[in-house]
C-alpha cells in the first residue's frame, strides 16, 4: 500500500538512536519542514515506544501524513518490519515496530537500518547521487554501512548485508559490540579517535593540555568537535589521533575496493565534521594499501551531504517506495 502515496504527500520520518529520537516531517524532494527530538528513555522497550508515539502525534498535528519510516540503530529483519537486535537501546530486541505501529496509526510502515536509511537520503539526494555502485559508512561512536548497487539498498539475504563496521581487521584485537573481536569499528569509528586522541594526550600531557584546554580542561570533558579544533589549530596529538583512524579506515576500503569495486564511497556520521583533515589521509591510506595499485581507479571518497538528519529523511522517503 506504501507505494500508493502521492508525491504532494508529506511523510514522517523517526532516527532513533543510543540517545536520542530525531522525528521530521518530509516532503518528496527530502525536504524536512518541522522537526522535533526527545531522548531515547534508559529503560527502552515499551518507555521508547511511546515515546515514538508522542514524536508521531506532535508531527502529525502540524500535517496530514501519508506514511511513517523509521530509521533505528539496529539490525532490521529483511521484511523491514521487525527491530532484532539493537546492542545500544535497552529492551529493544526481537520488537515488531511495523505491527504495533501500523495498528496504532493506520499508516503505511516502513522499519530500516539507520546507516541504509542514511545511505537513501544520500543516494536520492546527496552525495552518493549518480555513482553506482555506492558504499556508504556512517563513523560515529560506532560505525553503519550501506550499499547501493543498480540503484537498491542492498541488503543481502536476511537484511544484514552491508554492516561494514563488522570486518575483522584484528586476529587478537578488541571484543565489539556486536560480539565479535577486531572489527574495523574497533579501530576506525569516533570512539576509536577518542581512544587515541587519549593515549596521546597520556604520553604527552603538556601538548595534551593544549587540546584539553579547548574543553573544560580535563579528560572526561574531551568530545570530537574539541579534538577537531584542535586538530585544525595543528595539535600534533589530535593530528595523529585522525591519521590513525584515517589509516584504518583507508586500509579496509582498499580490501573493500576489490570486493565491491564502487564508484564512490561517501563518508558521514560526526567525523566528517573534521573534513578534509580526515579525508585526505583516508584517500592516502586507501592508495597505499590497494591491491592490484594503479591497475584500476580508485573509488572517489566523498563527505555525505546530510548531517545527522540523514537517517530520518532516507526513512521517510523510504517509506514512498
Ligand atoms: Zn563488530
Amino acid at each position: 500500500m506504501s507505494n500508493q502515496i502521492p508525491s504532494s504527500a508529506i511523510t514522517i520520518g523517526i532516527d532513533i538512536g543510543g540517545t536520542k529520537i530525531l522525528g521530521g516531517l518530509v516532503d518528496s524532494s527530502g525536504n524536512i519542514l518541522s522537526a522535533t527530538r526527545r531522548d531515547t528513555p534508559k529503560a527502552g522497550g515499551d518507555e521508547l515506544y511511546l515515546q515514538i508515539c508522542e514524536v508521531i502525534r506532535e508531527l502529525n498535528s502540524k500535517s496530514e501524513v501519508s506514511g511513517i519510516g523509521i530509521s533505528c540503530a539496529a539490525l532490521i529483519s529483511a521484511d523491514r518490519r521487525t527491530v532484532i537486535s539493537a546492542p545500544n537501546i535497552s529492551n529493544w530486541n526481537f520488537v515488531n515496530l511495523g505491527e504495533r505501529l501500523e495498528r496504532d496509526f493506520s499508516l503505511p510502515i516502513v522499519v530500516e537500518n539507520d546507516a541504509n536509511a542514511a545511505m537513501w537520503a544520500e543516494y536520492k539526494f546527496g552525495a552518493a547521487k549518480g555513482f553506482n555502485p555506492v558504499m556508504f559508512f556512517i563513523i560515529g561512536t560506532g560505525m553503519g554501512g550501506g550499499f547501493v548497487v543498480d540503484g537498491k539498498l542492498y541488503r543481502g539475504a536476511y537484511g544484514i548485508g552491508a554492516e561494514f563496521g563488522h570486518m575483522k581487521v584484528q586476529s587478537e584485537g578488541i571484543l565489539c559490540g556486536c560480539g565479535a573481536i577486531g572489527c574495523i569499528e574497533q579501530y576506525a569509528s569516533g570512539s576509536a579517535l577518542m581512544r587515541y586522541a587519549k593515549e596521546g594526550i597520556a604520553a604527552d600531557p603538556v601538548l595534551g593540555q593544549e587540546i584539553l584546554n579547548l574543553g573544560d580542561g580535563s579528560v572526561s570533558g574531551l568530545t570530537g568537535s574539541i579534538l577537531t579544533k584542535a586538530a585544525q589549530a595543528n595539535n600534533q596529538i589530535a593530528i595523529s589521533a585522525f591519521n590513525t583512524c584515517a589509516d584504518w579506515l583507508g586500509s579496509a576500503i582498499a580490501s573493500y575496493t576489490l570486493l565491491l569495486d564502487p564508484a564512490a564511497i561517501i563518508i558521514g556520521g560526526g567525523v566528517i565534521d573534521a573534513g578534509e583533515l580526515f579525508l585526505t589521509p583516508v584517500r592516502e591510506a586507501m592508495g597505499r594499501y590497494m591491491p592490484f595499485a594503479d591497475t584500476h581507479p580508485a573509488p572517489k571518497i566523498i563527505a555525505a551531504k546530510f548531517g545527522n538528519n540523514a537517517g530520518l529523511i532516507g526513512a521517510a522517503i523510504l517509506v514512498r517506495e
